[in-house]
């Protein structure tokens, strides 16, 4: 356990709204019920380790939902496990998630100009750090195509999909190519993409092998994949500097960009450029390296340097506001 603070006791640690607060009861209620819409499984790490070789790092996540993170000492790459089976995952992202997660009911124009300036920042990502020129992008886990949208402005062929028909409707109805449906029916269609777009969804994945064998197929001779992925390495300048804040129950993964490699690396990608945040490139070479590293000490020193900065920061607020009393 990184702490005490990181032991399961319901309590949340960011503030919440009503209806956050009424969401994540019945989460909790239905976690409680043996027969509720939550059991949970446990599951291997991606270098074949299990249970006997993970040091548990939290028992809740920022909503006070039980969730156990745990660490891998072969590999360290870093888990929520067990998690829910796919069917508890399914029931709470129709049910739940938008609630807990979203500040907003549905889509809306605001919503999407975000959606839509976070997709510049990508394309100009994408441009400065690859030569390739991109014509067809699909994005996996699109929501209502805000990001697409750019990349459709700046006269790309582009295509989404999602789970969300509300999402989709609200990004059709702005012209843009989005379908409700899993990526692999597209395999089925024999489509083919330069680039594929798997912004802050691959960590919410249950079988990361399974969806890249989709993604592999869908890349046209020298594409790219574009996968973003919150970066535990990056909590120095984002959730406050606060794991504990970072962590949460959707998140199946939580990597550092050297994990991600490692994984990626094992299903035969292989990295093009990345950094802490985690932005990354990836390109299909079809050499499934694995290179056994591990990171598990890399990680833990960075977390424990973490949560001891935060400790100190928190003290030194304490003594100034006793100066200022
Ligand atoms: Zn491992």
């Amino acid at each position: 356990m990184l702490g005490e603070r990181f032991l399961y006791d319901a309590k949340p640690v960011i503030s919440l709204d009503e209806r956050q607060i009424e969401a994540r009861n019945r989460v909790i209620r239905e976690q409680e019920d043996p027969n509720g819409h939550y059991p949970f499984e446990s599951f291997c790490c991606e270098c074949g380790a299990g249970e006997e070789a993970f040091d548990v790092l939290a028992e809740k996540d920022r909503y006070g939902l039980k969730s156990r993170t745990v660490i891998c000492r072969k590999c360290g790459l870093v888990m929520t496990n067990p998690r829910m089976t796919q069917e508890g995952y399914d029931y709470f992202y129709d049910k739940e998630y938008g609630k807990l997660y979203r500040d907003h009911d549905a889509p809306d124009e605001m919503y999407f100009t975000k959606r839509a300036l976070k997709g510049k920042q990508i394309y100009d990502y994408i441009k400065t750090n690859s030569e390739k020129p991109v014509s067809s992008v699909l994005e996996i886990g699109c929501a209502a195509g805000g990001i697409l949208y750019y990349f459709h402005v700046m006269g790309c062929k582009v295509t989404g999909v999602d789970l969300g028909s509300e999402y989709i409707r609200f990004g059709q109805e702005k012209g843009l190519n989005l379908r409700q449906c899993h990526s692999r029916e597209l395999v089925k269609e024999g489509k083919k993409f330069d680039l594929i777009i798997i912004n802050h969804v691959l960590e919410h994945f249950l079988n990361i092998g399974e969806e890249l064998e989709v993604v592999k197929e869908l890349l046209s001779q020298d594409g790219i994949c574009y996968i973003e992925v919150p970066g535990i390495k990056y909590l120095t300048k984002s959730y406050y500097m606060d794991f504990l804040i970072y962590l949460q129950n959707a998140h199946i993964y939580h990597f550092t960009l050297e994990t991600l490699e490692q994984v990626m690396n094992k299903y035969g990608f292989e990295l093009l450029t990345g950094d802490d945040m985690v932005r990354s490139l990836f390109r299909y070479t079809g050499n499934q390296t694995e290179k056994g590293k591990n990171y598990f000490l890399d990680v833990m020193s960075f977390l424990y340097a973490l949560e001891n900065y935060r400790e100190k920061a928190i003290q030194k607020k304490k003594s100034e506001d006793n100066k200022t009393e």
